[in-house]
């Protein structure tokens, strides 16, 4: 008997920690574990004792027997990745981490005559809580908890589907540390505008900027700012009720929805606006677009990759999902060559071999979707050229492998990828949308430092940030044991005040 990893992984490691027989792979200091897409138990050498399914922030781990449904898949998929490794085991491996809850995450020495520090940490999204939990957890730093919503949870409260909630979970997780004794939440406040960069910095000894990636990449395209053409980031906020978004800010008039872009967001949209209604119901969805879901008339998505099947950015575990799916049609369209040689030919343990069981037609693009049903259909190499239309998006120009082909739709969504937005005060590369650093600190800024997508730009999940947060407060601890964070001219409890002042 042994227990699996499935779909919601996110990475964070947190059940790594607790393995008493080190069975979980790749482990953060493993070169596997950034470019896996989950990490897999050994089902040889788990010893079944469920420490790690107690740990994970997001139910994604049970024992393979109670394994149902889709879920099955992972039994196999978390055996497969140790086929061909030589066992991983607590014979190979003689330092199990036994009772490691309190195992200390930084090889430093902190000198027990260290100040405490005051910190803020400007977001609270996953990058914000991880480092707060660093903080928190391994020094006695007081922190203030920074966001400018009125509501804590950043892309766990408003970019995480509602149709995922074991993913949402991992938000009470970081909700606990809110009422933590050192820990004093600041909400509905922005840096950059209700206050400065150097207020903040004035009166804490270091500052972690978790600002994630709020704005949306652009595609450059003609016609790309029509009405019907959407920024993913807008819908995602909108079935999530960002308070930033009105409620009317999506049209489902359209029969044909066309999504651009291969990645997790992109089959997030994808999902919802062909869920039933009635299944969503219950879930976190905003009520207002729960009710525009009802009056859809939405019957085809169309996902468009500007590379193959085996190239798409999206991840396994969230594609399994969508082929499990039983209430929609999921076809490839056979337009290209190129597609249908690499979905046959795909070796074990690529993507596009998930992909082999799907129908693959030809589609007839000038006309509205006939079928019956909803259905969405994956559109490989295939990039978008122009937005049609005068006052109203009517359709979509696209590559394809001979000539343009045109897609007749009425609403566009571009989930191509989010970018950075400045903090007025700090750096930016807008190239990249992030803040330049070394290592997490902000460059020519003394005691400030950045976390998440500010920092990395806009890719990993949740978990990612983990590794990320440790190496920012391993660098702001550094910082504070060399002595080169300077003393703040005024006291952090004077901070609030001046926030109350100007909210
Ligand atoms: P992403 O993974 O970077 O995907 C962006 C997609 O847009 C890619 O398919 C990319 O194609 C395409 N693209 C970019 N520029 C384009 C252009 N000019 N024309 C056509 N296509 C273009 O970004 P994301 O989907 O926003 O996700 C961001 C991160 O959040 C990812 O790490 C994702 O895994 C994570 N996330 C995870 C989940 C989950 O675990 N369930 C859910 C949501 C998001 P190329 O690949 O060819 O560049």
């Amino acid at each position: 008997m042994a227990f699996a990893i499935t779909q919601t992984c996110c990475s964070d490691a947190s059940c790594v920690a607790v393995c008493p027989v080190n069975c979980i792979h790749p482990t953060p200091d493993e070169p596997d574990f950034r470019t896996t897409e989950m990490l897999y138990i050994d089902p040889q050498a788990c010893i079944d004792c469920g420490a790690c399914a107690d740990a994970c922030p997001v139910d994604a781990i049970f024992p393979v027997e109670d394994l149902t449904g889709p879920l099955q898949a992972y039994a196999e998929v978390n055996a497969a990745y140790y086929a061909d490794r030589d066992p991983i085991t607590a014979a190979s491996d003689p330092s199990p981490n036994f009772h490691s809850w309190n195992r200390p995450v930084f090889d430093r020495v902190i000198p027990p005559d260290l100040d405490p520090l005051d910190v803020a940490v400007v977001g609270t999204g996953p990058a914000g809580m991880y480092a707060v939990e660093d903080l928190l957890l391994h020094t006695n730093a007081k922190v203030t908890l920074i966001d400018r919503l009125p509501v804590a949870g950043g892309l766990v409260r408003y970019g995480v589907a509602p149709d995922h909630p074991s993913t949402k979970k991992i938000g009470e997780t970081f909700a606990r540390f809110h009422d933590h004794p050192r820990l004093r939440l600041q909400l509905g406040l922005e840096v950059g505008r209700d206050v400065t960069v150097d207020e903040v910095a004035e009166h804490h000894d270091a500052v972690i900027y978790a600002v994630g990636a709020s704005s949306a990449r652009g595609l450059n395209l003609p016609g790309e700012d029509l009405p019907g053409s959407l920024a993913a980031t807008t819908v995602v906020a909108w079935y999530n009720g960002h308070p930033d978004v009105p409620a009317d800010a999506v049209d489902l008039a359209a029969e044909r929805v066309v999504v651009v872009g291969n990645g997790n967001v992109a089959l997030d949209v994808a999902r919802i606006l062909t869920t039933d209604p009635a299944v969503l119901e219950g879930t976190t969805i905003a009520p207002a677009a729960l009710e525009r879901l009802k009056a859809s008339k939405i019957r085809e998505v169309v996902l468009l990759g500007r590379r193959g099947p085996e190239a798409a950015a999206y991840t396994e575990p969230e594609l399994r999902a969508l082929i499990e799916r039983d209430d929609i049609d999921l076809v490839v369209d056979a337009h290209d060559p190129r597609v249908g040689r690499a979905i046959d030919t795909a070796p074990a343990g690529d993507k596009a071999r998930l992909l082999k069981g799907l129908e693959r037609k030809a589609v007839d693009w000038s006309a509205p979707p006939r079928h019956d049903g909803r259905r969405i259909v994956l559109r490989f190499h295939s990039a978008p050229v122009t937005f049609l239309g005068e006052s109203q998006v009517r359709g979509l120009r696209t590559t394809g492998p001979a000539e343009d082909v045109e897609i007749a739709t009425g609403e566009v969504i571009r989930a191509v990828g989010y970018h950075g937005t400045p903090v007025d005060g700090l750096p930016f590369d807008e190239r990249s949308g992030t803040v330049p650093h070394t290592g997490g600190r902000v460059a020519d800024q003394p005691g400030t430092y950045v976390v998440g997508w500010i920092k990395r730009g806009p890719s990993g999940g949740i978990g990612a940030n983990r590794e990320c947060a440790k190496e920012t407060v391993g660098s702001l601890l550094d910082d504070a044991v060399a002595g080169r964070l300077g003393t703040p001219p005024r006291k952090r409890k004077h901070f609030f005040k001046l926030a109350a002042r100007r909210t």
